[in-house]
């Protein structure tokens, strides 16, 4: 459990790019200590999706060192924003900056951005884009609002002259500095047309985030959605094989029953144990002591749902639930059921799975 804040605090402190290669050592290292040495079982990629997309949230090194990257890609961009620059002309071949840059240009291909102007790309004190009119022609439009590339941009269509100059109040003797930029843009592949968003998931992120509280974890989060590699493929084949659609996976669910049945979850009673301040009564009839047992079967709310499992169970199979804990709480056998009639719920489990799970959140929310 804190293994992982034990690597992010030095990830933070050195902003490192890590190679390939030292990310797979690293990996090898979890690897080996979560098989015991012995040949793993899993992927590491498949681990380490979320546990809604079939995996163990299993941390991603690499989207750490990005996240841990993006506080500096922040401030670096809003000083900007800003009219602050803080990447002084002398310091442009520090070591730790191109670092910077570079885990930039990782999370940019790992967007599918590979190769393309960013919608972030400034346009003053830029070493690309060496304006060939007047210099401070750019400068003046800083101030007006057009900072970058993205500025230039309305519903992703690259706007006329006419329209920046009606938007930001621009001059019309400066329509020759429209034509170098645009030629700027067009020649960066970003293109002027709307057939890709100006600006992605990422450059949105940044952009958009003003405040750095749990950015490390927000910024994982992203990552770890723009990752498309998954398990689709396993999906895709279950549902080949059994000519069917919509195979739902989750081993939340899995890890839901593993958690009852040790009995790991913290319960109202337990936090009171901890922390005297914390009301022991259960937190959903607000009446008795919340305790495992009451929490999962006894409380009057839960009983309504058990009863709704009851009923659509009983309609499948034409009989009346006793209420036993056993079957529908742990999941043992029930006593009402024989083994002929599995069959009628073998048929139906697919929709009434569905429904229960469904109706499942209600138990921890
Ligand atoms: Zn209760």
């Amino acid at each position: 459990m804190n293994i992982l804040p034990r690597i992010l605090y030095p990830m933070q402190m050195l902003p490192l790019w890590f190679p390939k290669k030292n990310i797979s050592d690293l990996e090898r290292s979890f690897s080996k200590f979560i098989w015991q040495g012995k040949k793993p079982r899993v992927k590491m990629k498949n681990l380490q999706l979320p546990v809604g997309s079939g995996g163990q949230a299993l941390p991603n090194l690499k989207f750490y060192n990005w996240a841990c990257h993006t506080r500096t890609i922040l401030n670096w961009l809003h000083s900007y924003l800003k009219s602050q620059p803080c990447l002084w002309p002398e310091i442009k071949n520090n070591p730790i900056i191109f670092n910077t840059v570079k885990v930039w240009q990782d999370i940019m291909k790992c967007a599918g951005r590979r190769g393309f102007l960013s919608g972030l790309t400034p346009l003053t004190g830029n070493r690309d884009f060496l304006p060939g009119v007047q210099k401070s022609l750019f400068h003046r439009w800083h101030g007006k609002g057009i900072r970058v590339a993205g500025d230039l941009f309305l519903d992703n269509t690259l706007m006329s002259f006419n329209q920046l100059k009606d938007k930001f109040e621009l001059e019309s003797g400066s329509f020759w500095g429209y034509l170098q930029i645009r030629h700027f843009i067009t020649s960066g592949k970003l293109k002027p047309t709307g057939e890709m968003p100006v600006y992605c998931d990422i450059d949105d992120f940044v952009l958009k985030m003003t405040n750095t509280r749990h950015l490390i974890s927000k910024a994982y989060l992203l990552f770890c959605s723009v990752d498309h590699s998954g398990i689709d493929h396993i999906w895709r084949t279950w549902e080949k094989d059994l000519s069917t659609e919509s195979i739902f996976m989750c081993n939340r669910l899995v890890e839901m029953q593993y958690k009852l049945l040790l009995r790991l979850y913290i319960t109202p009673q337990i936090l009171n144990k901890m922390n005297s301040n914390r009301s022991p009564l259960c937190n959903k009839c607000q009446r008795e002591i919340g305790t495992f047992v009451h929490c999962f079967w006894h409380c009057p709310v839960i009983r309504k749902f058990w009863e709704g499992v009851a009923r659509k169970m009983g309609n499948i199979l034409k009989i009346n639930f006793t209420k036993d804990p056993g079957f529908f709480f742990l999941g043992l056998p029930a006593k009402d059921i024989g083994l002929t009639m599995w069959g009628p719920v073998m048929e139906h489990l697919p929709t009434s799975l569905q429904e229960i799970t469904f109706k499942g959140r209600f138990v921890f929310e």
